[in-house]
């Protein structure tokens, strides 16, 4: 906060005090706040309106016709303030009947008005009011004043609440029913399990929030600010972590900011201010989650929920409200739901009865989302409402697998949870006893099939799976998961213990697609694209800044001293791009070899298709490369023109399609003549029915996802590989409309085994 907004708010928050502690009624003491806040912004109009039986109601005003007070009313999402309350955001606008839900009411007499600024009084994290100014002249307020309104309303939550003036157990804050309720969420971490619904976080009263003296309010902090860092110093020491250096890497972050000074100085300049500590540490924690709505890169947003997890931290610590529901000990099977965790936060909880996670945000790579992977714990992310549909203590079934959470259940479907799960351990051991089983075809065809990999923990897929080794180890991961870039040695020490973990199955590392969508805040700043999974990414962004590619080769070759390295680059467009990548790795090896390094015994070099370009410079391609590996999440993103992160087209274009089958064959075929083994590594690989429909037109190799091992391999040894290619044949020549439904009548009618 700049130094005028401070002192602005601490002009008011001085003028409060006397308010707030006059012996006056509630009514009284808010008919001076307007009053107060009204004359500091030199506001014609100041306003409160507070949320009652679930409507907001003016409750006092300056400038507004007094006559309207406990008389107008908004619902949740109506007019300005509604909208405020409802999307827990500020408005500032200089002109207010200009936006879209501005709705006039006429006994306000506010039509003389043409500036607006609005800020939700929040409570427990929900609004239960607006404070707005209001001015004549059409002109923004500016930052610092929307600064003070914002502190101010922190201040008026705690007089609103001590006055009784909104209901303490709002209705709000308990589920509405007690009926059973299915929600949605995204898939982050597989699994299923049951258990008792237990909130992360008991909630931290904030007792009072204008300070009395604010050296002693900044000492206060400044203890707690030493604590909390011993805490993260011990949890480093403590953890007990696995092999890979991920999680000490998601440590590093946590330290990074349980040190940031610039954190530190913003508690500061709100405890100058005129705030109480706790106050203070939830005002600069407010507004953290403010700028995380605005903000649209979802990697920044994780390391800005680490900072969330530290803030919660901090303010248990100083206002001696210790316990987060790990400290007191889960008591039984649990469900966890938390607006977002820490890894940290999620490491202190008794592993045995910690069944699952749910999480009103969360993303797949979120740093909690690695860590609960690598535990083994099933997490659901973006959870809506949950605070409003879930009590603790309530029965909830966890269904990931399927993207659901069931919240009081009826015995009824109590039971189809635990025959679903009861058929999904059989299936998973009858899957486990395909470990060691080759996947071969009935008529003796042996395929290969891979999996998918990108962290260090991962390369045990490999022995759970008896998958044949990893068809694709996205480089990128690393990247993506630490704090600073990772340096050359820590690359090739990453991937000397995936080649060690590995042993004789064959790993081939995919060079860093990072750049587009992937930015890495540490490494380039890219420019605002407009379509960035068409932009500067992956191999394009590789040969321009060849430092990095330089490193990561260096790296590679090192780290595969003495054995096969394997290496393929993303996002290859025309042939050119490759011959240039792997001449660059050649002049690396060369280098080595000048140093009289140790050298891998031999290189494959790989090209992955993914822009259907490539597909048409085959000829000029093939001659040089060792083998293909196609991309089929990008390549069909490409070859529709639909957006691969967009759930409204996700359904819309089916992999069995005739387009993707015939444009793939088109691809196998020639490879194979050239004998270029060709691979698929992209999603479509792990679904049995599309595995299948893969083999039909000669792709002979499948890295996919470890999960779907089993029920690949179940498919491919229940198949006949020559009926197949016959059969596909002759439907990609005269393709039926519904080209799956053709091909699951086919593997009925032939008991190939499907999933
Ligand atoms: C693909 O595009 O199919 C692929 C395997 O790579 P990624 O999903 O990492 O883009
Ligand atoms: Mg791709």
């Amino acid at each position: 906060m700049p130094v005028s907004a401070a002192r602005s708010a601490r002009e008011i928050l001085v003028n409060l005090h006397d308010v707030m502690a006059a012996r006056s009624n509630a009514q009284a003491k808010l008919n001076s706040v307007v009053e107060i806040i009204g004359e500091a912004l030199d506001s014609e109009v100041c306003s409160i309106y507070l949320l009652r039986e679930g409507v907001l109601e003016l409750f006092a005003t300056r400038g507004l016709d007094p006559a309207a007070v406990h008389v107008t009313k908004l619902a949740m999402g109506e007019g300005l303030v509604g909208t405020i309350a409802q999307h827990n955001e500020v408005l500032n606008l200089d002109e207010a009947a200009s936006h879209p839900d501005f709705a006039y009411k006429p006994e306000t007499g506010e039509d003389r008005y043409h500036s607006f600024a609005g800020v939700p009084i929040i409570r427990r994290e929900r609004a239960v009011g607006v404070l707005a100014v209001q001015h004549a002249d059409p002109r923004r307020y500016e930052d610092v004043e929307i600064e003070a309104l914002q502190t101010v309303a922190m201040v008026l939550s705690e007089l609103i609440a001590n006055a009784g003036l909104i209901d303490q157990a709002s209705p709000r804050d308990r589920p509405q029913s007690t009926a059973s309720t299915r929600i949605p969420g995204q898939k982050l971490v597989d699994g299923m399990a049951a258990g008792c619904a237990v909130f992360h976080q008991p909630r931290i009263h904030i007792e009072h929030t204008v300070a009395e003296d604010t050296e002693a309010e900044r000492h206060r902090v400044y203890a707690a600010f030493d604590k909390m860092r011993e805490q993260i110093d011990r949890i480093a020491r403590e953890a007990e972590f696995g092999v890979g250096d991920e999680h000490q890497e998601v440590i590093a972050t946590y330290k990074m900011f349980a040190y940031d000074e610039g954190w530190a100085r913003r508690i500061n300049e709100a405890i100058d201010s005129g705030l109480t500590a706790e106050a203070a540490i939830e005002r600069v924690q407010q507004r953290t989650r403010q700028r995380m709505r605005e903000i649209d890169d979802p990697l920044l947003a994780d390391r800005m929920h680490d900072l969330e997890d530290l803030s919660n931290r901090l303010l248990r610590i100083v206002s001696g409200q210790m316990g987060t529901a790990a400290q007191m000990g889960l008591r039984q099977d649990t469900i966890l739901i938390a607006r977002n965790l820490g890894p940290a936060e999620l490491l202190e909880y008794d592993r045995r009865r910690l069944k699952g996670v749910v999480l009103e945000e969360g993303s797949l790579t979120a740093h909690v989302t690695i860590v609960a992977r690598a535990m083994g714990v099933p997490v659901l992310g973006r959870v809506r409402d949950v605070r409003r549909l879930i009590a603790e203590g309530d029965l909830l079934l966890l269904d990931v697998t399927e993207g659901t959470l069931t919240v009081r259940p009826t015995s009824g479907m109590e039971e189809a949870f635990e025959a679903k799960l009861a058929a999904r351990q059989k299936r998973k051991a009858a899957y486990a006893a395909l470990r060691d089983v080759a996947p071969e075809t009935k008529d003796g065809h042996r395929l290969t099939v891979m999996v998918n990999a990108g962290l260090r923990d991962d390369v045990a897929a490999l022995d759970v799976t008896g998958a044949d080794g990893i068809g694709l180890f996205r480089t990128e991961f690393q990247f993506l998961v630490s704090a600073t870039l990772p340096q050359r040695e820590r690359q090739q020490r990453l991937y000397r213990e995936v080649l060690d973990a590995a042993g004789a199955r064959p790993v081939i590392f995919r060079t860093v697609d990072i750049g587009g969508d992937k930015a890495l805040p540490y490494l380039i700043h890219a420019e605002d694209e407009e379509n960035p999974a068409m932009g500067w990414r992956a191999l394009r962004l590789a040969l321009e800044r060849d430092g990095l590619m330089k490193a990561q080769a260096r790296a590679l070759l090192e780290a595969a001293a003495g054995r096969t390295l394997n290496v393929m680059f993303p996002m290859v467009s025309e042939a050119w791009e490759f011959d240039e990548a792997r001449a660059l790795f050649e002049k690396q090896r060369d280098f080595l070899a000048s140093r009289n390094k140790r050298l891998p015994l031999e290189v494959n070099y790989g090209a992955m298709l993914e822009v259907p370009a490539l597909a048409y410079q085959l000829d000029l391609l093939l001659p040089s490369v060792d083998f293909l590996s196609i991309g089929t999440n990008d390549l069909t993103q490409f070859l529709f023109a639909a957006d691969r992160a967009n759930p409204k087209l996700a359904e819309r274009y089916d992999w069995l399609s005739t387009s993707i089958l015939r444009f793939l064959r088109r691809v196998a075929v020639p490879a194979a003549q050239a004998g270029v083994p060709v691979g698929v590594c992209g999603e479509m690989g792990g679904r049995p029915l599309e595995a299948m429909a893969l083999i039909g037109i000669g792709i002979d190799r499948l890295s996919i996802t470890p999960a779907a091992v089993g029920p690949v391999k179940a498919m491919i040894r229940s198949l006949d590989r020559g009926a197949l290619t016959a059969f596909m044949d002759e439907l990609l020549s005269r393709p039926p409309r519904d080209l799956r439904g053709a091909l699951a009548r086919w593997a009925a009618e032939q008991g190939v085994e499907l999933a």
